[in-house]
């Protein structure tokens, strides 16, 4: 399949559960990332759709979420993770991805980039969000795609666009680090914005820190949909990668999920109020 065949990716197959498109496999009885012990597969059994048929009925919403431009299908599809779109000198950077792109979002994402930057990037967090990301690099011309390479073996897709990074921290952009923040995967990434949207910058977490419902702590799970947390050994090493970043925002994966302002105190009293339940 061409790499830059944005019709082709939208009509392989895509799991309903969790929206990642597999452009080159056969179609498989079941999903990797479903079949995983983290996900699971639908109540229905394995159903498969296609990118261009979630799309017919469905759109992309652009919000402003505190200060930064988040993406999500509406109505709600597969896992209903966010992306995100952070302006950066040189073209914007696309944090996560969603299983769908639609030609007004293309539009949208035009006009946001006026200056003619586009999207420089696309880089994602683990692969519960991998989605659709062919597709998208195709349909913004052929954009490179960062992946931590602890994950390599979930990538089921080959392309010329994908740039496996490693290490503790990454530099993508002058103001952004890709970083490494292992548990949920071994390959579990953020994305540290040093200057933005506000002074302190801001830590973009996926699902490796989860802003909980009072938006004053975060978790640390294994499996969000199974319940199965985080242990001690995984903890620590997760702590130890958090504490040289310096952020005041966070934000994770799903609409709402932030902490504006103090984040930083707040991640590290979390891992304090954690261990204390793990130790009973
Ligand atoms: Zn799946
Ligand atoms: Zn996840």
């Amino acid at each position: 399949m061409k790499a830059n065949n944005r019709l082709a990716f939208s009509r392989a197959p895509s799991c309903v559960t969790c929206g990642t498109q597999y452009p080159e496999a056969e179609r498989m009885d079941v999903c990797p990332v479903c079949s995983d012990e983290r996900q699971y597969v639908g109540w229905e059994g394995q159903r498969w759709t296609t990118s261009a048929e979630v799309a017919a009925q469905h759109e992309i919403r652009f919000e402003d979420c505190a200060g930064v431009t988040t993406l999500s299908v509406t109505p709600s599809f597969a896992i209903g993770q966010r992306a995100f779109l952070i302006p950066q000198a040189g073209g914007m950077v696309m944090w996560e991805c969603l299983p769908i792109v639609t030609d007004a979002a293309l539009e949208r994402i035009a006009e946001l980039s006026a200056d003619g930057g586009g999207v420089q990037a696309i880089a994602i967090s683990h692969p519960h969000f991998y989605s659709a990301v062919l597709e998208w690099s195709a349909a913004l011309g052929g954009v490179p795609i960062y992946l931590n390479e602890a994950d390599e073996d979930w990538v089921r897709f080959d392309s010329p666009f994908l740039r496996f990074w490693d290490g503790d921290r990454f530099t993508l952009t002058d103001a952004i680090d890709l970083v490494h923040l292992p548990g949920h995967f071994d390959g579990s990434s953020g994305l540290l914005w040093k200057t933005g949207p506000r002074p302190g910058g801001s830590l973009f977490t996926g699902d490796a820190l989860m802003v909980a419902m009072d938006r004053r702590f975060v978790s640390f799970m294994w499996s969000y949909p199974n319940m199965v947390p985080l242990g001690p050994k995984a903890l620590a090493r997760l702590e130890r990668m958090v504490a040289p970043l310096a952020f005041s925002d966070i934000y994770s994966s799903f609409a709402g999920r932030e902490i504006i302002g103090d984040a930083k105190a707040r991640v590290e009293a979390s891992f304090v109020r954690y261990k204390a339940a793990l130790e009973g």
